[in-house]
């Protein structure tokens, strides 16, 4: 059902590649064959799983949406595709993305922008981004779940614009390795799905060191995390944190009531809320929209037409034509906003800028750490214990703020926005990505329902945890879900 689906809902674009009834059929049938303990009793087994194009795998092309990566072809799967079909999940597809993950909305130039199911006025709604093909193959059942990635919020997005589940884990929990890079110390893997339950079943089965990634956590950290994360029962009264920078001139009324409603709900329920004051919040955006196009310049420098993809035919072709091979080809490869970050990138790395953007910025990426750091009753697992760390009295075991300012708007309002008002949008996502902490977008209904048939009835609510908190984060994502 989920191959007559991706027939059924085409012209959304989730897709970059469908589905392989062969491949599902092959899968299928080494399952029913396999005696693996991993299959055995797993939660996974016969599931359709949909992969974000920037994940490699064998079955399937992967282009992250680039005219650069055109036609490749991985010859390894990444280890988070591998450990789903040891689960028994079956890889049902490519789904659509921003280039290389650069963006908020899907709305690639090589590929078909993705659409969101919802729309207002009969027009489109977006469907967020980077990973919206994932969100929108999960809102409408052409998969059961999907994998994202998630750099500053692209997990996290799309799934409040979509109305499903988004989970971004604490970084290095879920293997990079077959993940093409964007910015490699904010890069993580992410699921998109229905229930919170959904994501946590996924997130068990792919939560192990892989030796392949050097950022993956160390097994003595995976120890620290486990001996110290917060207990758990069904009475426990939470400490609530409510972050109050996040509560922006920008966002909208419908967010804005979503959020305070849902507080007083719990606080019914009886947990306890606390106002926490995040005061580098504010530099957070522009910190890593330095940060980021810098990583990218560096990580992409390797699409030089040698090695991958797609290469000119222009120099070669005519010799008094002076353009060297690697320019030609990466004007070519590399749609426009690509082409903006790696020359940012390039500009805030040089000598001459390099200590007034790149290290300030790399300085306010610590104070935001140490924002969340001074609010969580949790320590850190990652400080060493010489590290001394305050005792406030509004300690928390969780923050809950919105996931995006506004409702999703109409693809036609996203093609009149100038890059930097769309880099403002992932105001309220970036800074938990700055501090590798886990978060989870739940989308919580709208009062009185949507505005309009068709309309989306839903806001999406993040919680963030301390680092290692991922276990606490979906508990209270079920709560609230
Ligand atoms: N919109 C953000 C960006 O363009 C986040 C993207 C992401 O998380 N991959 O950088």
């Amino acid at each position: 059902s989920c191959l007559e689906k991706q027939v059924q809902y085409s012209e959304l674009n989730a897709f970059v590649t469908c589905a392989r009834a062969t491949k599902l059929q092959d899968a299928a049938s080494a399952i029913a064959d396999s005696e693996s303990d991993c299959i055995i009793g797993s939660a996974l087994v016969g599931k359709t799983v949909a992969i974000k194009d920037n994940i490699v795998t064998k079955d399937y092309p992967t282009t992250a949406s680039s005219k650069i990566l055109d036609a490749y072809n991985s010859s390894y799967n990444a280890t988070v595709v591998d450990r789903l079909a040891a689960a028994g999940a079956l890889i049902c597809g490519k789904t659509n993305l921003d280039e290389f993950g650069m963006g908020s909305h899907t709305r690639p130039v090589f590929t078909s922008t993705t659409k969101s199911p919802f729309t207002r006025n009969g027009q489109a709604l977006s469907a967020g981004g980077s990973s919206g093909g994932s969100a929108v193959a999960v809102a409408t059942g052409q998969a059961w779940a999907a994998l994202g990635t998630d750099t500053g919020g692209s997990v996290r997005l799309p799934a409040a614009y979509t109305g499903t589940v988004g989970f971004k884990p604490s970084y290095g929990r879920l293997s990079r390795w077959g993940v093409i890079a964007y910015a490699n110390s904010l890069d993580t893997v992410g699921t998109l799905t229905n229930t919170v339950e959904h994501a946590r079943e996924i997130f068990n089965v792919l939560d192990r060191f892989d030796h392949m990634d050097p950022t993956s956590l160390s097994k003595t950290i995976r120890d620290r995390i486990a001996g110290q994360t917060t207990a758990w029962s069904k009475d426990r009264q939470l400490r609530i944190g409510i972050p109050l920078d996040y509560n922006t001139a920008s966002l909208s009324p419908e967010v804005r009531q979503t959020w305070s409603r849902l507080l007083s709900t719990l606080q019914d329920a009886g947990h306890s809320l606390h106002p926490v004051s995040l005061p580098s919040t504010h530099q957070a955006l522009s910190a890593y929209y330095v940060l980021a196009p810098a990583e990218a310049s560096s990580n992409l420098a390797k699409y030089d037409g040698v090695r991958y993809g797609h290469r000119t035919s222009g120099p070669d072709a005519n010799p008094r034509d002076n353009l060297p091979l690697f320019a030609a080809t990466r004007g070519e490869g590399f749609g426009p906003e690509v082409q903006r970050r790696i020359l940012l990138g390039a500009y805030t790395l040089s000598s001459e800028a390099m200590d007034n953007y790149f290290v300030q910025a790399q300085r306010v990426r610590r104070l935001v750490q140490m924002d969340f750091d001074k609010v969580f009753a949790l320590r850190n697992p990652l400080l060493d214990a010489r590290t001394e760390q305050s005792d406030d009295t509004a300690s928390v075991d969780v923050l809950i703020a919105p996931t995006a300012p506004t409702l999703p708007p109409t693809l036609a309002e996203v093609e009149k926005l100038s890059p930097v008002e769309m880099y403002m949008n992932d105001v309220l996502t970036v800074p938990a990505s700055l501090a590798g902490l886990p978060a989870l977008s739940v989308p919580v209904k709208l009062q009185g329902g949507a505005k309009e048939a068709g309309d989306v009835d839903s806001v999406g609510m993040q919680v963030i945890g301390q680092f290692g908190e991922d276990e606490l984060v979906l508990r209270v994502g079920q709560i609230i879900e």
